[in-house]
């Protein structure tokens, strides 16, 4: 069987406009936003969303973020309360994604919500996203453009290389800026509930709407190892809290590091000590420590503040015991 590649094409008006026609004829597009890249297809198309479960061996029971361009669009898809509707105003486009109440007219593919009666909704800020979204015209599902349960791409390449032919088109944006996936918010209940940290932090959503509570399993709320699923795992072991590292192990660090030793190669998330710095180049270091010949990668702790919460829930879900 010969391998196809994907296109791989930066974001000009033309391609811009392909990638829209793509998706509107059912094919999946891959595109940058500022948290990771996306795996699109159009969210109210059943065959076109079933196929972005087939191309990332996705379990159907696991639902997906459905994106539109703005705070109206989205309220076409999903009933917004007050609650909502504030953080729509202040957050949007942004990192942010609210599970709502999904209306009934909504358009939307019953396979976007795995069967739940709540849909997922994002209005990304990724300027390529958002030339996407309106070239398309429609509400587009976008997982991570990555095989489930591996790391997240950042780059065009990590798509290209953990989806091969899966997809028809990348649109090459660059790096994303963020670097881990949104904050998920539920908001389909009376408490607000953060089912996934991210760079839209617990305490600005409490400004905004009053308390917000953290989910099962979330790594805010500390639960045995054994129940964290594992997800964005690179294929060798990821051990957390290291000190040092073994010969056969790559060591990741943070902030100042000379006093850190061992491991056969090594790569710092931010010499600086910027936890943004880290989130951004947290997949890719994932990805380019995980070699031929290196059992595991140490990771030495990382603060668990501000972005810190969503770095350490990542590092945790890779680290957690592989099915
Ligand atoms: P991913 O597409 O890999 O970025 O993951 C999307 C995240 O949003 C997953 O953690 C999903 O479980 C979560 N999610 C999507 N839709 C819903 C929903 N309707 N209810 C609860 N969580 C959802
Ligand atoms: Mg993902």
């Amino acid at each position: 069987m010969t391998e196809h590649r994907p296109d791989v094409a930066p974001p000009t008006p033309d391609t811009l406009a392909r990638a829209g026609a793509l998706l509107r004829d059912g094919a999946l597009v891959a595109f940058p936003t500022e948290t990771v890249y996306g795996l699109g297809a159009d969210a109210t198309d059943d065959r076109a969303v079933a196929a972005i479960f087939a191309a990332k061996g996705r379990p159907h029971f696991n639902p997906l973020i459905v994106h539109v361009s703005d705070l109206a669009a989205a309220e076409r898809l999903a009933v917004f309360d007050e609650r909502a509707r504030t953080l729509g105003e202040h957050a949007w486009p942004g990192p942010l994604t609210l599970v709502l109440p999904r209306r009934p007219d909504s358009g939307l593919s019953l396979l976007v919500s795995a069967g739940l009666d709540t849909v997922a909704v994002r209005v990304p800020g990724h300027p390529v996203a958002q030339a996407l979204l309106r070239a398309a015209g429609r509400p587009v599902a976008a997982p991570s453009a990555n095989r489930s349960g591996s790391v997240s791409p950042t780059t065009p390449m990590h798509v290209v290389d953990s989806l091969g032919d899966r997809v028809r088109l990348v649109l090459a944006g660059g790096r994303c800026p963020v670097g881990v996936e949104s904050t998920v918010l539920d908001l389909s209940g009376p408490a607000a509930v953060l089912l996934r940290p991210g760079a839209v932090l617990r305490e600005d959503v409490e400004r905004l709407i009053g308390p917000v509570s953290v989910g099962a399993g979330n790594a805010e709320a500390p639960t045995a190892p054994g129940q964290l699923a594992s997800h964005y795992a690179p294929r060798a072991a990821v051990r957390l809290e290291a000190t040092g590292a073994d010969p056969d192990e790559a060591l990741l660090t943070f902030g100042p590091d000379g006093f850190v030793r061992g491991g056969a190669v090594r790569l710092n998330l931010s010499p600086d000590g910027s936890l943004d710095e880290a989130a951004a180049n947290l997949f890719a270091h994932l990805r380019a420590l995980d070699r031929p010949g290196i059992r595991a990668i140490a990771v030495v702790p990382i603060p668990d503040t501000g972005l810190g919460l969503a770095i350490n829930d990542r590092l945790r879900r890779a680290a957690a015991p592989r099915p």
